[in-house]
């Protein structure tokens, strides 16, 4: 995909030539996937505000670079973010925007006593900022992404029984996603049964699966890079009628919050549609983090929708959607899918679902 990524480095060089900066220094490993296409756990880009931009990274990642990224210059050095200073200086780039919510006071310090010549002005997040809004091919690997997590879960689900533990769980969701193709899990699978299910982010433990849990699965996978995200409450044995209640509140205010999510909506309304629907069960101080989060190439990233966030929904930005009762000593329930704010006529609906497993509770 040369094209879309040379497309991306044209809307970063019109807003580092709008800083009045000669170049930029990116460093943050993602963004220089973001902006060439190399994977790489070494690597950094200089792309001046005019003109074509260096890719540095080591000998290990040298092949991956110039089959990935043919068509950018690329500098081996072990040493990428000295070695692209230096080429800066070298061009009479001195004016570099760098981002500083990414780079170490200790390595800024290296950088800027190994080329004095050079003023290095902050850059903000200009790459995340440009990485909210998805094109279509990035839409198509987080759906797969979301695809592959549906049906390991749809496939896993048949399989719960008591006596399974929490980590049994975790890891037969692990193997079910790759063995659909998934490079890996998006992030560390949650299962939490029982009381667990009061710690929204609990480690899956050796606790089995007993009658009466309910039990929390949030996991999801990554597939070309694009980090899929989904939760789903189930049941073990009936459920009472406690259970069955915060159930259906979540699932409602889960409703109210996709429902809220369309292209120009407010992020903090989005989270308040929802958590409106849990305060007036009076169960707002169970609801204990934010609605939901941006995905992409990070499994968490632009838009945050939650306290004191600000911005606005987009066309094409995946966004999940998160609620969740959390009971202390008791258990909890949280729902969550990842789907994409649409506009324009050319879609019906103002979002799409990615994650399109059941929102029903499933009582096994
Ligand atoms: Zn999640
Ligand atoms: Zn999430």
């Amino acid at each position: 995909m040369p094209e879309i990524h040379a497309a991306r480095r044209d809307r970063l060089q019109e807003v580092v030539a709008g800083l009045g900066a000669d170049a930029a220094l990116i460093t943050s490993l993602v963004n220089v996937r973001y902006l060439t296409g190399l994977a790489s756990s070494n690597a950094a880009f200089l792309l001046p505000a005019d003109g074509p931009g260096v890719l540095a990274t080591d000998s290990r990642y040298a092949l991956a670079a110039v089959r990935d990224c043919p068509e950018v210059e690329l500098a081996v050095h072990r040493l990428v973010e000295q070695a692209l200073a230096g080429r800066a200086a070298e061009r009479g780039l001195i004016r570099l925007a760098f981002e500083a919510h990414e780079m170490t006071v200790e390595r800024h310090a290296t950088l800027a006593a190994g080329t004095p010549g050079v003023a290095f002005v902050p850059l903000g997040r200009a790459v995340e900022e440009l990485r909210t809004v998805k094109d279509e091919e990035e839409i198509a690997l987080l759906a797969q992404a979301c695809a592959i997590t549906s049906a390991a879960f749809d496939e896993v689900v048949p399989r719960i029984c008591p006596g399974m533990t929490e980590r049994d769980l975790a890891a037969a969701l692990e193997r079910a996603m790759s063995d659909r193709g998934a490079e890996r899990p998006a992030f560390d699978t949650i299962v939490a049964s029982g009381p667990n299910g009061a710690i929204p982010h609990h480690v899956p433990t050796g606790r089995e699966l007993s009658p009466g849990d309910l039990v929390t699965v949030d996991f999801g996978a990554r597939y070309g890079g694009y980090h899929a995200d989904m939760t789903r409450t189930i049941a073990v044995g009936e459920p009472a009628a406690w259970q069955r209640d915060i159930y259906a509140l979540v699932a409602a205010a889960q409703q109210a919050g996709i429902a809220a999510a369309t292209p120009g909506a407010d992020v903090a309304a989005v989270d308040g549609a929802a958590r409106g629907v849990i305060e007036e069960a009076d169960h707002g101080q169970h609801f204990t983090h934010g609605l939901g989060h941006g995905v992409g190439l990070e499994i968490h990233e632009a838009p945050i929708m939650g306290h004191g966030k600000t911005g606005r929904l987009r066309d094409r930005v995946p966004i999940t959607v998160e609620p969740g009762i959390y009971l202390p000593g008791v258990g909890g329930v949280r729902i969550e899918d990842t789907l994409v704010v649409r506009a324009g006529a050319e879609t019906a609906v103002p979002r799409e679902l990615l994650t399109t497993t059941t929102r029903e509770l499933l009582v096994l």
